[in-house]
């Protein structure tokens, strides 16, 4: 099937949910991937910051074949031993001393959820289950992950949301303070905004929270879907903020690009959930685990956690140096390799002019060009890519 065959029968059949591209992508390999009219494009999407080895690193492929042939699913029953490796690997290399696995981002925040009103009932009072989180925050798609979420556009049709969520402006340490009451279990934060438009959070702020938490005796969650697996220059971004959360949840690069999701916590806050209390049939799979450890174990064999913070630079360097040239850039922003580029006006037609010309990004908040290439991307790609978007760019509005 060509482009045109396979959109067809996809309107045909397919539940209307996504605004797609007018492509379909049959092909990958690192950086590059291949529409089904073999066209070849440069990739900055990367499935939204989940594939940070790019497309089919040959590990992940090796141990997802391997796992295959061997066990594909049992169930959390039964002892997994690529489960077990996998979180003896996260609890090895982060602050935590326990993992729970599931499938995706909001499986993961809906889990934090849980063992965040678990906990707080034990240890604040039967009446703490509040979650403090921000606006233009993204915490997922299912009814609590939304009701998290501080974009009332995403809620907009499914009222009523679930209760128990506050929403205060990011980067504001007063505002989280003005609305902790007897009621709050827990502080809910990404380390930066992705969907709400590529937005670091600054230092002072994350630190802050952490103290706010202590003093408190709250929890403070990371949501480090988009963030994590050294996407910012540090395995998980609270670190180059130099704070530990509570509770952090993955996903997304987990996997290298198959479907896991995973929350990591201590000893003391795992100690809330017996069990029984929560699970998922496919959490943490022989097939999903053994990929997520491939990827993992790449990612820190390889140092690139280091290596995304200083590609990260000069990508946002290169971006720079297209808004000193075009006057209706407005910020260039971002960490590591999670790097937007806000314009005056939406960004849609350049995403467009930049695919025609075989570069793939994506655009956040209408006007935020958003670019997340794998964490092993070359120079010469970004150079590449920055020819691309300067073209694109310059057949736009010159105001
Ligand atoms: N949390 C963050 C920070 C995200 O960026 C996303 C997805 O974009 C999610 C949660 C939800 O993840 P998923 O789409 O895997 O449910």
């Amino acid at each position: 099937m060509n482009n045109a065959e396979i959109l067809a029968l996809d309107k045909a059949n397919v539940l209307g949910t996504y605004a797609r591209q007018p492509v379909a992508l049959v092909r990958g390999k690192g950086v590059r991937v291949w529409d089904a009219d073999g066209k070849e494009y440069i990739d900055f999407v990367q499935a939204i910051a989940s594939n940070v080895l790019g497309h089919c690193h040959p590990k992940v492929v090796a141990a997802i074949r391997e796992q295959a042939g061997n066990l594909i699913h049992c169930s959390n029953l039964y002892g997994i031993g690529p489960q077990a490796e996998l979180a003896a690997l996260l609890v090895a290399n982060s602050f935590a001393d326990k993992a729970f696995f599931c499938n995706s981002g909001a499986e993961a925040n809906e889990a934090a959820i849980k063992l965040a009103r678990k906990w707080a009932k034990a240890n604040r009072g039967s009446g703490a289950y509040e979650i403090i989180t921000t606006l233009k925050s993204f915490h997922g798609r299912t009814l609590a992950a939304l009701a998290a979420t501080g974009q009332t556009k995403y809620h907009e049709g499914f009222e009523p949301m679930p209760p128990g969520f506050v929403h205060v402006p990011f980067n504001d340490l007063g505002a989280v303070e003005a609305v902790l009451s007897d009621r709050t279990a827990a502080v809910m934060v990404e380390p930066v905004q992705g969907e709400g438009g590529v937005n670091p959070a600054l230092p002072e702020y994350l630190k802050g929270l952490r103290e706010l938490c202590d003093r408190d005796g709250i929890l403070l969650i990371m949501d480090e879907v988009q963030t994590g697996m050294g996407r910012t220059g540090c395995l998980w971004a609270h670190e180059g903020y130099g704070i530990r959360p509570d509770i952090m949840t993955l996903a997304k690069g987990l996997g290298g690009g198959f479907p896991i999701g995973a929350l990591l916590t201590t000893d003391q806050v795992a100690s809330a959930f017996a069990p029984g209390n929560h699970g998922t049939t496919f959490g943490g799979t022989p097939l999903a685990s053994a990929a997520a450890f491939a990827t993992l174990k790449t990612v820190l064999d390889q140092g690139l956690p280091v290596r995304a913070g200083s590609m990260g630079e000069y990508l946002r360097r290169r971006l720079s140096g297209l808004q000193e040239k075009y006057g209706f850039v407005k910020e260039v922003r971002g960490l590591g390799l999670m790097v937007g580029m806000e314009l005056a006006f939406p960004g849609k037609e350049v995403v467009d002019r930049c695919r025609e010309a075989g570069l793939i990004i994506n655009c956040t908040e209408t006007s935020v060009l958003r670019f997340l290439p794998p964490l092993n991307v070359k120079i010469q790609e970004i150079d590449q890519a920055i020819e691309i978007l300067d073209g694109a760019l310059s057949s736009d509005r010159t105001e």
